[in-house]
């Protein structure tokens, strides 16, 4: 057996920087079965876990970013050691020291972005709300029912736009009564926060919460199942008291209660994927698919890994900003799952997974087989 001697104040600095759970892990090696990255590469989180005990992590190379904190692993550790915790604590760690290897470089970028612009493309905050021009969308007002908070993505990426504007479709044929912050909306702070940037976080965190109260905001819809999670489990911690609610989840609500009618038949075979902040990490894996399935003419196809067992896109924990190889990206096995299943379109309801999956779409030529679409849009489409 190899003998190490431990470091004492790395083992301190991880502990307090909250990856105490650490020495719980007794190396059973069972995250390592499930993580995507042994799918594309060599990657071993018990690993990082095994040199985070001892005091022997290294900062400076690329596998502590790796972790795309998709929950699979920490689900199954028979120690309950809370890889995503340790590993945020250990990022938190290099980012106090200011150590990103390569494919991470850009995160330092991103975090003055998003202090100084509110979004982590360095957009005008001004532009934010132009992707509703023409939809005559209003400025949220407390009498409203809704604040629908639309994630930098739907803003101002030009493939995401329209899964806002499908959405923002579907909330007025609904007659849900509802606003934007238009420019006044920040980056909920969900991704940063992965990286271990705790500080970034913290102030968007506290500047979205005084917006809410300004505006009186008592319910929000989010696109994203990454604004939703942060919403529903970490702004509390900083006073937060709204009630939150998912798109897949209003869809189902809206079409139960009838305010949503589905008026057109959809003759195709579809495949749904979980996103995991959505699935694992928010526990929203029916109403998706009862959404889906209430569509005439939709055959639902399950892909080989789904629900708790669903295979990450790629892009959570803030590998969304990070370099990822092209034949390292789990978003092509996705998609070549969703093929070889005969799926005709693959649906989801998150804008990383949406990215991921376009961009997998095109990397493996498959333009002409397989079209991925929001759940929102394709709703819009039968209504
Ligand atoms: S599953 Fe848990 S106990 Fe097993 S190696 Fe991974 S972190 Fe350690
Ligand atoms: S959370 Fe997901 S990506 Fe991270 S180590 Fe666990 S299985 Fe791998």
């Amino acid at each position: 057996m190899e003998i190490v001697a431990p470091f004492k104040e790395v083992i301190d600095e991880i502990k307090q920087y909250g990856g105490e759970r650490v020495k719980y892990c007794y190396q059973c090696g069972k995250c390592d079965a499930v993580c995507p990255w042994n799918r594309v590469r060599v990657f071993s989180m018990r690993r990082l876990i095994r040199d985070a005990v001892f005091g022997l992590t290294e900062i400076e190379k690329e596998d502590i970013w790796r972790c795309t904190t998709c929950g699979r692993c920490v689900l199954l550790c028979p120690r309950d050691v809370r890889q995503i915790d340790d590993i945020v604590a250990i990022r938190r760690m290099a980012t106090a020291y200011n150590v990103f290897p390569s494919s991470t470089k850009t995160y330092r970028q991103i975090a003055t972005y998003l202090i100084s612009k509110g979004n982590p493309f360095n957009e005008d905050p001004k532009e934010r709300a132009k992707w509703a021009e023409g939809l005559n969308v209003k400025i949220f007002e407390e009498k409203m029912e809704v604040l629908y908070f639309t994630c930098c993505y739907m803003c101002y990426d030009p493939r995401l736009r329209n899964v806002a504007r499908a959405t923002v479709q579907l909330l007025q044929k609904a007659q849900v009564n509802f606003g934007i912050l238009g420019e006044a909306e920040s980056c909920c702070g969900e991704s940063i926060r992965k990286t271990g940037n705790e500080e970034v976080f913290k102030k968007l965190a506290k500047e979205n919460l005084k917006k809410f109260i300004d505006f009186g905001v008592r319910k929000i819809v989010v696109s994203s199942p990454h604004c939703y999670y942060t919403f529903k489990n970490e702004y509390p911690n900083f006073g937060a008291n709204f009630e939150v609610v998912h798109i897949s989840e209003y869809l189902k609500e809206l079409i139960e209660s009838k305010r949503l009618k589905l008026s057109r038949d959809y003759v195709a075979n579809i495949a749904y994927h979980d996103p995991c902040y959505l699935g694992r990490h928010s526990n929203i894996f029916e109403k998706p698919r009862e959404v889906l399935r209430s569509i005439n003419g939709v055959n639902m196809l399950e892909l080989p890994e789904n629900r708790l067992a669903s295979l990450c896109c790629g892009m959570g924990g803030g590998r969304v900003w990070a370099e990822t190889e092209k034949h390292e990206r789990f978003s092509n096995i996705r998609v070549e799952d969703a093929v070889k299943l005969g799926a005709m379109e693959l649906v989801t309801s998150c804008p990383y997974c949406i990215t991921a999956l376009e961009d997998s779409k095109l990397i493996m030529g498959y333009e002409d087989k397989l079209r991925i679409k929001d759940l929102a849009e394709l709703i819009n489409e039968v209504t």
